[in-house]
């Protein structure tokens, strides 16, 4: 898949155009917020998982920037990604108030996140 290209949410259906300027990755649906698991590791769309990916919280980084996490309804997989600047500020809001303790994966699914998120701390 060519992140270039519109694609159409696995979702909601909403089509989803050109990412807008200063949006690294659109990986995610600005409307419903769900992606879905095309990357081994953030950008190489190498993961032939190709599941749905939940949004299931908010994690707010040390420098205020929000990232949405996401669990992959297929493989369990936790990621997070930043948001972009035209994502449904509704959407995020409530996915904000929502308790975490609604994971269902287990602690490996929530070490595995914690984990990733240090890596990617490390790289700001
Ligand atoms: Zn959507
Ligand atoms: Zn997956």
């Amino acid at each position: 898949m060519n992140e270039k290209l519109p694609f159409v949410c696995a979702n909601c259906g909403a089509g989803i155009a050109v990412p807008p300027q200063g949006t690294m990755n659109r990986n995610h649906c600005p409307s419903c917020l769900y992606s879905l698991h095309v990357d081994h590791r953030i950008g190489d769309r190498l993961s032939v998982c190709r599941g749905i990916m939940e949004p299931v919280g908010i994690w707010v980084r040390d420098n205020g920037e929000w990232a949405i996490l996401h669990r992959c309804r297929k493989c369990g997989i936790i990621r997070a990604n930043r948001i972009a600047g035209d994502d449904n500020a509704l959407a995020l809001q409530i996915l904000a108030m929502r308790p975490v303790s609604g994971f269902s994966t287990g602690a490996a699914g929530l070490s595995g996140a914690a984990d990733f998120i240090t890596v990617r701390g490390r790289n700001l």
